[in-house]
């Protein structure tokens, strides 16, 4: 069945995105591509066949193939855009080589060490989440579905703060609380629940 498909290029107009989709024909091929550009039909700019890419089908194309063939894309750790041959709008002074990599999720760097920089700032969210979540099971054994994060604090301040949210037992809404702090969070329905179950004493 894939034998018969064919790779096209799906193009949105407004902000130049474009889609790789395999069909076996321009009709289908543009009603994928507006699918998977969150486009209706009639806002497609173009769909064109592009033979250099029906050896990837039935996808996904891998990003050195669409560089071969003009494409530009945006790393995932410091935002700049690449094509091939170089980087635009972007600081001359960078100590890392230019040298487009792929990771095994597909998402697109201009190098390895920026693959390695997002790799290690996801590594530390995660860790993040999960003493949150382990510090707010200690207080609350009760907890269930905790989640952790990190978010800004308070404008003015630019720190960021961590928190865990997770749901109590006999409360409607989800709990949110910040770490270090003596007060959590609680949709003003669930208070008096939360405060029967013990729940504000530090
Ligand atoms: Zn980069």
């Amino acid at each position: 069945m894939s034998t018969h498909l064919k790779a096209y290029v799906v193009h949105e107009d407004d902000e130049g995105n474009c889609a790789v989709v395999f069909a076996t024909n321009g009709a289908t091929a543009r009603r994928d591509g507006a699918n998977e550009l969150n486009l209706t039909f009639e806002e497609v700019e173009s769909c064109c066949r592009e033979p250099a890419l029906d050896q990837y089908a039935p996808g996904p194309v891998p990003m050195h193939a669409t560089l071969a063939i003009g494409w530009w894309h945006e790393c995932g750790n410091c935002h700049c855009r690449f094509d091939q041959d170089e980087r635009h709008e972007c600081d001359d002074e960078r100590e890392d080589a230019f040298e487009p990599v792929q990771s095994e999720t597909r998402s697109t760097y201009c190098s390895p060490a920026c693959m390695m920089a997002d790799w290690a700032k996801s590594r530390a969210r995660q860790n993040i989440e999960h003493a949150a979540i382990e510090a707010a099971l200690t207080r609350w054994p009760a907890a269930t579905s905790a989640v952790g994060g990190e978010c800004n604090k308070a404008w003015p301040s630019r720190e960021r703060e961590i928190y865990a949210q997770f749901t109590v037992p006999g409360l409607r809404f989800p709990v949110r609380w910040t770490l270090g702090e003596k007060v959590v969070h609680v949709s003003p329905c669930d208070a008096e629940a939360f405060q029967r179950l013990g729940g504000i004493t530090p």
